[in-house]
Protein backbone atom coordinates (compact mmCIF):
# COMPACT_ATOMS: atom_id res chain seq x y z
CA UNK A 1 0.00 0.00 0.00
CA UNK A 2 1.32 3.33 -1.14
CA UNK A 3 1.32 6.37 1.70
CA UNK A 4 -0.86 8.26 -1.20
CA UNK A 5 -3.76 5.48 -0.40
CA UNK A 6 -4.20 6.68 3.37
CA UNK A 7 -7.34 9.34 3.47
CA UNK A 8 -4.66 11.27 5.68
CA UNK A 9 -2.07 13.74 3.96
CA UNK A 10 1.68 13.52 5.37
CA UNK A 11 2.34 17.35 7.31
CA UNK A 12 4.29 19.40 4.97
CA UNK A 13 7.73 19.66 6.46
CA UNK A 14 10.81 21.34 5.44
CA UNK A 15 13.28 18.53 4.65
CA UNK A 16 16.59 18.39 6.40
CA UNK A 17 19.53 16.08 5.09
CA UNK A 18 21.33 14.49 7.15
CA UNK A 19 24.16 12.89 5.42
CA UNK A 20 22.95 10.71 2.75
CA UNK A 21 19.57 10.65 4.35
CA UNK A 22 16.57 13.06 4.48
CA UNK A 23 13.97 13.99 7.30
CA UNK A 24 11.07 15.68 6.09
CA UNK A 25 9.88 16.92 3.12
CA UNK A 26 9.03 14.35 0.72
CA UNK A 27 11.02 11.64 2.22
CA UNK A 28 9.81 8.53 3.62
CA UNK A 29 9.77 8.63 7.33
CA UNK A 30 13.37 7.29 8.81
CA UNK A 31 14.24 5.02 10.96
CA UNK A 32 16.86 5.71 13.85
CA UNK A 33 18.74 4.60 17.25
CA UNK A 34 21.04 4.97 19.26
CA UNK A 35 23.60 2.58 20.83
CA UNK A 36 24.40 2.36 24.54
CA UNK A 37 27.97 1.57 24.27
CA UNK A 38 30.59 4.08 25.97
CA UNK A 39 31.47 5.81 22.98
CA UNK A 40 35.01 5.97 24.56
CA UNK A 41 35.02 1.78 23.35
CA UNK A 42 35.69 2.67 19.68
CA UNK A 43 35.46 -1.44 19.28
CA UNK A 44 31.95 -1.47 20.94
CA UNK A 45 30.77 1.63 19.59
CA UNK A 46 31.77 0.81 16.16
CA UNK A 47 30.24 -2.93 16.27
CA UNK A 48 26.86 -1.91 17.65
CA UNK A 49 26.41 0.86 15.49
CA UNK A 50 27.34 -1.84 12.38
CA UNK A 51 24.66 -3.93 13.66
CA UNK A 52 22.19 -1.17 13.94
CA UNK A 53 22.85 0.12 10.42
CA UNK A 54 22.52 -3.46 8.96
CA UNK A 55 19.66 -4.13 10.71
CA UNK A 56 18.20 -1.02 9.34
CA UNK A 57 19.12 2.03 11.50
CA UNK A 58 19.28 4.95 8.58
CA UNK A 59 20.78 7.58 10.89
CA UNK A 60 22.26 6.44 14.84
CA UNK A 61 22.94 8.61 17.58
CA UNK A 62 26.17 8.42 19.86
CA UNK A 63 26.54 9.72 23.12
CA UNK A 64 29.13 12.87 22.94
CA UNK A 65 29.80 13.59 26.73
CA UNK A 66 33.40 13.80 27.71
CA UNK A 67 36.64 14.62 25.47
CA UNK A 68 37.45 11.02 25.40
CA UNK A 69 34.53 10.75 24.03
CA UNK A 70 34.60 13.46 21.67
CA UNK A 71 38.03 11.83 20.39
CA UNK A 72 36.94 8.85 19.62
CA UNK A 73 34.43 10.05 17.26
CA UNK A 74 36.20 10.25 14.18
CA UNK A 75 37.41 7.25 14.86
CA UNK A 76 34.88 5.60 15.39
CA UNK A 77 33.57 7.33 11.42
CA UNK A 78 36.84 6.30 10.21
CA UNK A 79 36.19 2.37 11.05
CA UNK A 80 32.86 2.88 9.96
CA UNK A 81 34.10 3.81 6.58
CA UNK A 82 36.68 1.38 6.62
CA UNK A 83 34.10 -1.34 6.64
CA UNK A 84 31.85 -0.15 4.19
CA UNK A 85 29.13 1.37 6.67
CA UNK A 86 28.22 4.60 6.00
CA UNK A 87 25.65 5.56 8.27
CA UNK A 88 25.16 8.94 9.29
CA UNK A 89 26.21 9.92 12.67
CA UNK A 90 24.54 11.65 15.19
CA UNK A 91 26.21 13.30 18.09
CA UNK A 92 24.49 13.36 21.10
CA UNK A 93 25.65 16.39 23.75
CA UNK A 94 24.18 17.93 26.77
CA UNK A 95 25.86 19.91 29.57
CA UNK A 96 29.77 20.35 28.12
CA UNK A 97 28.15 19.96 24.26
CA UNK A 98 29.63 23.78 23.31
CA UNK A 99 32.70 23.19 24.68
CA UNK A 100 33.42 19.67 23.08
CA UNK A 101 32.39 21.13 19.85
CA UNK A 102 34.30 23.76 19.96
CA UNK A 103 37.58 21.97 21.19
CA UNK A 104 37.27 18.91 19.19
CA UNK A 105 37.05 20.09 15.41
CA UNK A 106 37.30 16.40 14.10
CA UNK A 107 34.48 15.35 16.00
CA UNK A 108 32.59 18.28 15.16
CA UNK A 109 33.64 17.40 11.50
CA UNK A 110 32.87 13.74 11.46
CA UNK A 111 29.21 13.73 12.86
CA UNK A 112 26.59 14.31 10.70
CA UNK A 113 23.99 16.10 12.75
CA UNK A 114 24.04 17.43 16.36
CA UNK A 115 21.11 16.38 19.01
CA UNK A 116 21.08 19.10 21.88
CA UNK A 117 18.52 19.54 24.35
CA UNK A 118 17.81 23.36 25.34
CA UNK A 119 17.05 22.50 29.24
CA UNK A 120 20.75 20.69 28.89
CA UNK A 121 22.54 23.22 27.58
CA UNK A 122 23.29 25.43 30.91
CA UNK A 123 21.48 28.04 33.17
CA UNK A 124 20.92 31.54 33.34
CA UNK A 125 23.05 33.82 30.74
CA UNK A 126 25.36 31.16 30.21
CA UNK A 127 22.34 28.97 28.81
CA UNK A 128 22.26 31.42 26.25
CA UNK A 129 26.01 31.90 25.32
CA UNK A 130 26.48 28.11 25.27
CA UNK A 131 23.22 27.33 22.95
CA UNK A 132 24.83 30.03 20.96
CA UNK A 133 28.48 28.56 20.70
CA UNK A 134 26.88 25.18 20.10
CA UNK A 135 24.51 26.71 17.02
CA UNK A 136 27.72 28.60 15.82
CA UNK A 137 29.77 25.13 15.33
CA UNK A 138 26.88 23.63 13.50
CA UNK A 139 26.83 26.69 10.70
CA UNK A 140 30.42 26.22 10.61
CA UNK A 141 30.25 22.74 9.71
CA UNK A 142 27.17 23.11 7.96
CA UNK A 143 25.56 20.26 10.16
CA UNK A 144 21.87 20.09 11.14
CA UNK A 145 20.77 19.73 14.53
CA UNK A 146 18.17 18.49 16.12
CA UNK A 147 16.50 20.50 18.90
CA UNK A 148 15.18 17.66 21.43
CA UNK A 149 13.03 18.62 23.99
CA UNK A 150 12.81 16.19 27.57
CA UNK A 151 9.94 16.74 29.74
CA UNK A 152 12.69 15.45 31.99
CA UNK A 153 15.15 18.12 31.58
CA UNK A 154 12.97 21.15 30.74
CA UNK A 155 14.46 24.42 31.00
CA UNK A 156 13.64 25.47 34.51
CA UNK A 157 13.37 29.48 33.62
CA UNK A 158 10.93 28.64 31.36
CA UNK A 159 9.07 26.42 32.70
CA UNK A 160 8.21 29.22 36.02
CA UNK A 161 7.58 31.54 33.10
CA UNK A 162 5.00 29.57 31.48
CA UNK A 163 3.42 28.63 35.20
CA UNK A 164 3.34 32.23 35.80
CA UNK A 165 1.63 33.35 32.97
CA UNK A 166 -0.98 30.64 33.00
CA UNK A 167 -1.18 31.32 36.76
CA UNK A 168 -1.78 35.03 35.46
CA UNK A 169 -4.41 34.31 33.08
CA UNK A 170 -8.03 34.16 33.37
CA UNK A 171 -8.99 30.69 32.95
CA UNK A 172 -5.77 29.29 34.23
CA UNK A 173 -4.82 25.77 32.65
CA UNK A 174 -4.44 22.21 34.38
CA UNK A 175 -0.14 20.95 35.33
CA UNK A 176 -0.68 18.78 32.53
CA UNK A 177 -1.49 21.45 29.65
CA UNK A 178 1.32 23.54 31.17
CA UNK A 179 3.80 21.12 31.26
CA UNK A 180 2.91 20.33 27.22
CA UNK A 181 3.05 23.86 26.68
CA UNK A 182 6.52 24.43 27.76
CA UNK A 183 8.15 21.41 26.21
CA UNK A 184 6.45 22.83 22.70
CA UNK A 185 7.67 26.59 23.81
CA UNK A 186 11.07 25.58 24.40
CA UNK A 187 11.35 23.71 21.06
CA UNK A 188 9.94 26.29 19.20
CA UNK A 189 11.79 29.32 20.84
CA UNK A 190 15.43 27.26 20.93
CA UNK A 191 14.44 26.69 16.92
CA UNK A 192 13.68 30.37 16.09
CA UNK A 193 16.76 31.49 18.34
CA UNK A 194 19.01 29.20 15.85
CA UNK A 195 17.57 30.63 13.39
CA UNK A 196 18.34 34.13 14.36
CA UNK A 197 22.14 32.96 14.93
CA UNK A 198 21.72 31.70 11.43
CA UNK A 199 21.17 28.20 11.29
CA UNK A 200 18.71 27.62 8.43
CA UNK A 201 15.11 25.88 8.85
CA UNK A 202 16.18 23.46 6.35
CA UNK A 203 18.87 22.24 9.13
CA UNK A 204 16.64 22.17 12.21
CA UNK A 205 14.71 19.36 13.51
CA UNK A 206 12.62 19.08 16.24
CA UNK A 207 11.25 16.81 18.88
CA UNK A 208 9.54 16.99 22.25
CA UNK A 209 9.76 13.94 24.33
CA UNK A 210 6.92 12.50 26.97
CA UNK A 211 6.39 9.05 28.65
CA UNK A 212 3.15 9.23 28.55
CA UNK A 213 1.39 8.02 24.99
CA UNK A 214 -2.02 10.88 25.65
CA UNK A 215 0.66 13.51 26.31
CA UNK A 216 2.59 12.82 23.66
CA UNK A 217 0.27 12.36 20.87
CA UNK A 218 -1.22 16.24 22.26
CA UNK A 219 2.15 17.70 22.61
CA UNK A 220 3.18 16.44 18.54
CA UNK A 221 -0.62 17.39 17.44
CA UNK A 222 -0.38 21.09 18.95
CA UNK A 223 3.51 20.95 17.36
CA UNK A 224 2.24 19.83 13.73
CA UNK A 225 0.31 22.64 13.57
CA UNK A 226 2.50 25.28 15.01
CA UNK A 227 5.24 25.18 12.78
CA UNK A 228 6.91 23.38 9.94
CA UNK A 229 9.92 22.27 10.92
CA UNK A 230 10.96 18.25 10.17
CA UNK A 231 9.45 16.04 13.50
CA UNK A 232 12.05 13.36 15.05
CA UNK A 233 8.82 11.24 17.30
CA UNK A 234 9.56 9.14 19.83
CA UNK A 235 7.89 8.45 23.13
CA UNK A 236 11.01 8.49 25.66
CA UNK A 237 11.65 6.25 28.60
CA UNK A 238 9.22 3.45 26.81
CA UNK A 239 10.39 0.91 29.00
CA UNK A 240 11.52 -2.65 28.55
CA UNK A 241 9.89 -5.57 26.70
CA UNK A 242 6.01 -5.31 25.43
CA UNK A 243 5.11 -2.64 27.44
CA UNK A 244 7.35 -0.24 26.16
CA UNK A 245 6.89 -1.86 22.24
CA UNK A 246 3.34 -1.27 22.78
CA UNK A 247 3.49 2.30 24.33
CA UNK A 248 5.32 3.44 21.31
CA UNK A 249 3.49 1.61 18.81
CA UNK A 250 0.59 3.26 20.76
CA UNK A 251 1.81 6.58 20.51
CA UNK A 252 3.39 6.79 17.22
CA UNK A 253 1.15 4.97 15.36
CA UNK A 254 -1.61 7.50 15.48
CA UNK A 255 1.05 10.63 15.36
CA UNK A 256 1.66 8.35 12.23
CA UNK A 257 -1.45 7.72 10.47
CA UNK A 258 -2.53 11.83 11.26
CA UNK A 259 0.83 12.25 8.89
CA UNK A 260 2.70 13.93 11.75
CA UNK A 261 6.40 12.43 11.97
CA UNK A 262 9.53 12.65 10.09
CA UNK A 263 11.80 10.40 11.38
CA UNK A 264 11.23 7.96 14.93
CA UNK A 265 13.27 6.03 17.48
CA UNK A 266 11.68 3.47 19.51
CA UNK A 267 13.35 4.06 22.90
CA UNK A 268 13.43 0.74 24.21
CA UNK A 269 15.07 -0.73 27.04
CA UNK A 270 17.04 -3.94 26.36
CA UNK A 271 16.92 -6.82 28.80
CA UNK A 272 20.36 -7.61 30.39
CA UNK A 273 22.00 -8.55 27.59
CA UNK A 274 19.32 -8.17 25.02
CA UNK A 275 19.44 -7.36 21.72
CA UNK A 276 20.04 -3.43 20.70
CA UNK A 277 18.40 -3.76 17.30
CA UNK A 278 15.38 -4.88 18.14
CA UNK A 279 14.41 -0.58 18.42
CA UNK A 280 15.04 -1.01 14.89
CA UNK A 281 13.03 -3.77 13.70
CA UNK A 282 10.28 -2.43 16.14
CA UNK A 283 10.47 0.83 14.38
CA UNK A 284 10.07 -0.61 10.86
CA UNK A 285 7.93 -3.23 12.13
CA UNK A 286 5.19 0.02 13.10
CA UNK A 287 5.93 1.60 9.33
CA UNK A 288 5.66 -1.42 7.54
CA UNK A 289 2.30 -2.89 9.29
CA UNK A 290 0.96 0.54 8.70
CA UNK A 291 1.55 0.24 5.23
CA UNK A 292 3.85 3.58 5.34
CA UNK A 293 7.28 1.61 4.07
CA UNK A 294 8.27 -1.92 3.43
CA UNK A 295 11.52 -2.97 4.82
CA UNK A 296 11.98 -6.96 5.05
CA UNK A 297 9.20 -9.51 3.82
CA UNK A 298 6.82 -9.83 6.99
CA UNK A 299 5.25 -13.49 7.48
CA UNK A 300 1.92 -14.00 9.03
CA UNK A 301 1.31 -16.48 11.16
CA UNK A 302 -1.67 -17.87 13.06
CA UNK A 303 -1.41 -17.75 16.78
CA UNK A 304 -1.93 -21.32 17.38
CA UNK A 305 -4.66 -23.15 19.14
CA UNK A 306 -6.14 -26.54 20.24
CA UNK A 307 -5.66 -28.08 16.98
CA UNK A 308 -2.12 -27.65 16.54
CA UNK A 309 -0.21 -30.53 17.74
CA UNK A 310 3.16 -29.55 18.48
CA UNK A 311 4.72 -25.99 18.81
CA UNK A 312 6.03 -27.33 15.10
CA UNK A 313 4.48 -24.47 13.48
CA UNK A 314 5.42 -21.59 15.54
CA UNK A 315 9.21 -23.01 15.28
CA UNK A 316 8.80 -22.80 11.39
CA UNK A 317 6.76 -19.01 11.55
CA UNK A 318 9.94 -17.98 13.45
CA UNK A 319 12.62 -19.76 11.33
CA UNK A 320 10.91 -18.14 8.58
CA UNK A 321 10.67 -14.70 9.86
CA UNK A 322 14.50 -15.08 11.20
CA UNK A 323 15.77 -16.46 7.18
CA UNK A 324 14.09 -14.00 5.78
CA UNK A 325 15.58 -11.12 8.03
CA UNK A 326 18.75 -12.25 7.37
CA UNK A 327 18.60 -13.20 3.39
CA UNK A 328 17.19 -9.60 3.23
CA UNK A 329 20.71 -8.04 3.78
CA UNK A 330 21.66 -9.95 0.59
CA UNK A 331 18.98 -9.25 -1.49
CA UNK A 332 18.04 -5.54 -0.79
CA UNK A 333 21.11 -5.31 -3.18
CA UNK A 334 20.27 -7.68 -5.60
CA UNK A 335 16.45 -7.72 -6.42
CA UNK A 336 13.70 -4.92 -6.73
CA UNK A 337 11.20 -4.94 -5.02
CA UNK A 338 11.33 -7.94 -2.12
CA UNK A 339 10.93 -6.06 0.78
CA UNK A 340 7.24 -6.02 -0.29
CA UNK A 341 7.22 -9.95 -0.55
CA UNK A 342 4.44 -11.44 1.96
CA UNK A 343 4.61 -14.96 3.91
CA UNK A 344 2.38 -17.29 5.87
CA UNK A 345 2.33 -19.96 8.36
CA UNK A 346 -0.94 -21.28 9.23
CA UNK A 347 -1.71 -24.02 11.85
CA UNK A 348 -4.16 -25.81 10.14
CA UNK A 349 -6.34 -25.97 7.34
CA UNK A 350 -9.08 -24.01 9.19
CA UNK A 351 -7.74 -21.01 8.15
CA UNK A 352 -4.42 -22.11 6.77
CA UNK A 353 -5.20 -22.35 2.90
CA UNK A 354 -7.34 -18.65 2.50
CA UNK A 355 -4.54 -17.06 4.54
CA UNK A 356 -1.85 -18.96 2.06
CA UNK A 357 -3.75 -17.73 -0.55
CA UNK A 358 -3.47 -14.28 0.39
CA UNK A 359 0.49 -13.99 0.56
CA UNK A 360 3.03 -14.26 -1.70
CA UNK A 361 3.69 -18.04 -0.47
CA UNK A 362 1.71 -19.48 1.74
CA UNK A 363 2.04 -22.85 3.67
CA UNK A 364 -0.53 -24.96 5.78
CA UNK A 365 0.98 -27.08 8.67
CA UNK A 366 -1.09 -30.17 9.68
CA UNK A 367 -3.33 -29.69 12.22
CA UNK A 368 -4.43 -32.31 15.61
CA UNK A 369 -6.01 -35.25 13.64
CA UNK A 370 -4.84 -33.47 9.86
CA UNK A 371 -2.95 -35.73 7.31
CA UNK A 372 0.53 -34.54 7.58
CA UNK A 373 1.08 -33.04 4.53
CA UNK A 374 2.29 -29.10 4.53
CA UNK A 375 0.29 -27.78 1.34
CA UNK A 376 1.82 -24.52 -0.12
CA UNK A 377 -0.01 -22.15 -1.90
CA UNK A 378 2.27 -19.43 -4.29
CA UNK A 379 0.55 -16.16 -5.78
CA UNK A 380 -2.71 -18.36 -4.16
CA UNK A 381 -2.12 -21.13 -6.34
CA UNK A 382 -1.78 -24.89 -5.00
CA UNK A 383 1.87 -25.36 -5.72
CA UNK A 384 3.36 -28.39 -3.91
CA UNK A 385 2.66 -30.43 -0.78
CA UNK A 386 5.20 -31.02 1.42
CA UNK A 387 5.47 -34.04 4.09
CA UNK A 388 8.39 -35.58 5.52
CA UNK A 389 10.75 -33.72 7.77
CA UNK A 390 12.49 -31.56 5.98
CA UNK A 391 9.53 -29.09 5.24
CA UNK A 392 11.34 -26.07 6.58
CA UNK A 393 14.46 -26.82 4.02
CA UNK A 394 12.02 -27.29 1.22
CA UNK A 395 9.91 -24.20 2.02
CA UNK A 396 12.64 -21.79 2.59
CA UNK A 397 13.66 -23.23 -0.88
CA UNK A 398 10.37 -22.24 -2.67
CA UNK A 399 11.04 -18.83 -0.80
CA UNK A 400 14.49 -18.03 -2.33
CA UNK A 401 13.36 -19.50 -5.46
CA UNK A 402 10.78 -17.13 -5.97
CA UNK A 403 12.46 -14.38 -5.02
CA UNK A 404 15.16 -15.56 -7.73
CA UNK A 405 12.41 -15.76 -10.32
CA UNK A 406 9.96 -12.83 -9.00
CA UNK A 407 11.80 -10.15 -8.60
CA UNK A 408 14.57 -8.52 -10.84
CA UNK A 409 17.63 -8.14 -10.23
CA UNK A 410 19.07 -5.24 -9.76
CA UNK A 411 21.72 -3.18 -11.69
CA UNK A 412 24.57 -3.75 -10.02
S1 LIG B 1 -5.42 -21.62 11.60
FE1 LIG B 1 -5.89 -23.55 12.68
S2 LIG B 1 -4.23 -23.78 14.17
FE2 LIG B 1 -4.19 -21.65 13.51
S3 LIG B 1 -5.42 -20.61 15.06
FE3 LIG B 1 -6.77 -21.08 13.33
S4 LIG B 1 -7.72 -23.02 13.87
FE4 LIG B 1 -5.93 -22.78 15.22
Amino acid sequence: MSQNSFSTRRRESVGVQVGSITIGGSAPVVIQSMTNTDTVNEAATVAQVEELARTGSELVRITVNSAEAAKAVPNIRAKLNDMGCYVPLVGDFHFNGHKLLAGYPDCAESLSKYRINPGNVGYGKKRDEQFATLIETACKYDKPVRIGVNWGSLDPEMLARIMDENAKSKKPEDAAYVMREALITSALESAAKAEEIGLKRNRIVLSCKVSGVQDLIMVYRELATRCNYALHLGLTEAGMGSKGIVASTAALSILLQEGIGDTIRISLTPEPGGDRSREVIVGQEILQTMGLRAFVPLVAACPGCGRTTSTYFQELAENIQSYVRNEMTVWRDQYDGVENMTLAVMGCVVNGPGESKHANIGISLPGSGENPVAPVYVDGQKTVTLKGNNIADEFRQIVDQYVQEKYPKKIQ
